[in-house]
């Protein structure tokens, strides 16, 4: 898997808020130093049917703030058939997952970019 690290454009920062809807596949995320906004990968496609839900830290239960970062699982071709979403807390440490889905169509490259 090719895991890449989630960094805001406008300022470098790499804590965010996550909106998550999680049978659409979708995920926004909100700088938490900045408050810039942005919906990752191919989520912009959907994310006006998505009921995205703001998601709290399930072990320190306070913290909603993350470091983020994507996961590719890729075809023989090299572009992208799965997508897992990593989230750390910033607060207590603990990894999760609030989100992965597969991808049914190639090319990949620009979807891929949009983080
Ligand atoms: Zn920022
Ligand atoms: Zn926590």
């Amino acid at each position: 898997m090719d895991v890449k690290p989630v960094i805001c454009h406008t300022c470098g920062g790499k804590s965010f808020e996550l909106r998550v809807d999680r049978n659409e596949g979708a995920i926004q995320v909100k700088c938490t130093a900045c408050g810039t906004k942005k919906i990752l990968l191919d989520g912009d496609e959907i994310w006006e049917d998505a009921s995205p839900r703001l998601r709290k830290c399930r072990v320190c239960k306070t913290s909603r703030a993350f470091n983020v970062r994507v996961g590719f699982v890729r075809r023989e071709s090299g572009s992208v058939k799965w997508v897992y979403i990593g989230n750390r807390c910033t607060n207590c440490g603990t990894l999760g997952s609030y989100l992965d889905w597969s991808v049914d169509y190639e090319p990949t490259d620009e979807m891929e970019q949009n983080i």
